[in-house]
């Protein structure tokens, strides 16, 4: 069975074929810089060995986008399909499936429906995604597709975790709550940490830690999200690259009042402008260390209260499980930052969790285990892949 995973982001479009026969992926590639001047693609066909394509394109948008990958993937030359009957089935990454959608949805009138009635909630995200839906109904009109959605694995938190202290209404009203992000991502890692474990999911307590441009950690209890660090927004939690995460919610007015900011403004400021970018003027971890170890003390403070926010939430969510089977590190930060990796679990030994230094260096592209053999609680890196997670998902959906 070959599927096609489409990722439509604000701006960007990243596909992958996969072959879950023999489980390669025959072709992969993204487009960037939609809605630019120029954009570009990147394509990667495994065809006579392993062969590169960039190109540079006027993108407007992810219609064009779509149908340049499409091009790429049955090119006469290197293409992975001669056509596209070929392919057997289409998942799409949708970014906010509300309280509609707590499983993956194979797509008809109603979930495109449902997915419009999503965008209030997701304005950048849903709509891309749409069109990536739209556009991939006409070019695969005989191929079933699925919706997967970052929100659905954190459906499953309970009330106490997910409502806000806002008046209830709102909630009834506008279904303002958390939802949480990532969510293939906990679920992929989550699932590969229980078979690492060598325990059945439904048995396992951890505690998912996805680092990356944006960041966010995850209790699982039992393969069930039972709390997450993003919120409405993929802004709340940890601070990340650009992003500030948690700040007091008065910051608003006091900017209104002190700075004369806009909503708008202030809207930008703290998802494009904040944090390690705000602290330090760099959101690229690698650029922080080599800063750091210049005596750049901007970029060792942005480094240290990224460690200290990990921290903090793995300590809460051990208290929100009552203890752990294990902390997952993944994602490009997490899979790669030894540093990061130690400063966050260091202190936490009388919790359980006791980091081996010599097991913990490096960056790590398989998963393996960090922790010391006494450790109550064990601490792996294992390296996430959402592409792969929506294709099992969508291959599942489709029985
Ligand atoms: P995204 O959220 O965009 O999917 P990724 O998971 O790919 O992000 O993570 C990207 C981030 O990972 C980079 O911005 C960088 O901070 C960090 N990163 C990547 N490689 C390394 C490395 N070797 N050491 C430290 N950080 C790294």
């Amino acid at each position: 069975m070959k599927i096609l995973v489409i990722n439509c982001g604000s701006s960007s479009l990243k596909y992958r074929l996969l072959d879950m026969e023999t489980g390669t992926a025959p072709a992969s590639g993204m487009v960037e810089r939609i809605g630019e001047d120029v954009g570009f693609i990147t394509h990667k066909a495994l065809c006579d060995g392993e062969r590169k394509f960039k190109e540079d394109h006027p993108i407007p948008d992810h219609d064009v986008a779509l149908r340049f990958a499409v091009d790429h993937l049955t090119h006469p030359d290197h293409g992975a399909v001669a056509h596209v009957s070929e392919i057997d089935a289409v998942g799409h990454r949708v970014v906010q499936g509300g309280e509609t959608f707590k499983a993956p949805a194979v797509i008809d009138k109603d979930v495109i429906e449902a997915i419009r009635e999503n965008i209030p909630l997701a304005p950048l995200h849903n709509p891309a995604n749409l069109t990536g839906i739209e556009v991939a109904l006409e070019l695969f009109p005989k191929c079933p597709q699925v919706a997967v959605f970052d929100t659905e694995f954190h459906q499953t938190m309970p009330s106490r975790a997910y409502m806000y202290a806002l008046p209830y209404e709102l909630y009834e009203e506008l279904r303002l709550r958390r939802y949480g992000f990532h969510g293939t991502s906990h679920r992929y890692v989550a699932k590969a940490a229980a078979r690492l474990l060598g325990k059945p999911l439904e048995e396992t307590r951890l505690i998912t830690v996805h680092l990356g441009n944006g960041s966010s950690i995850t209790a699982v209890d039992g393969g069930r999200c039972v709390d997450t660090s993003m919120g409405l927004t993929p802004l709340a939690g940890l601070m990340m690259g650009t992003r500030c995460g948690d700040i007091d919610p008065a910051i608003h007015a006091f900017l209104a009042e002190n700075r004369n900011m806009g909503i708008a403004e202030i809207d930008d400021m703290l998802n494009k402008q904040s944090g390690l970018k705000g602290i330090c003027g760099m959101n690229d971890m690698r650029d922080i260390h080599d800063a750091r170890n210049d005596g750049d003390a901007k970029a060792q403070l942005a480094f240290e209260m990224f460690a200290y926010q990990v921290k903090k939430y793995i300590g809460a969510y051990l208290a929100v499980l009552g203890g752990a089977d294990a902390v997952v590190f993944t994602a490009g930060i997490g899979e790669n930052d030894d540093f990061v990796r130690e400063t966050a679990c260091s202190g936490l030994e009388q919790l359980g969790i006791i980091i081996d230094q010599s097991a913990n260096q490096g960056r790590k592209s398989e998963a393996c285990s960090v922790h010391r053999p006494e450790s109550p609680v064990q601490v792996w890196v294992v390296p996430t892949d959402e592409e792969l997670e929506i294709a099992l998902a969508s291959r599942a959906a489709l029985g």
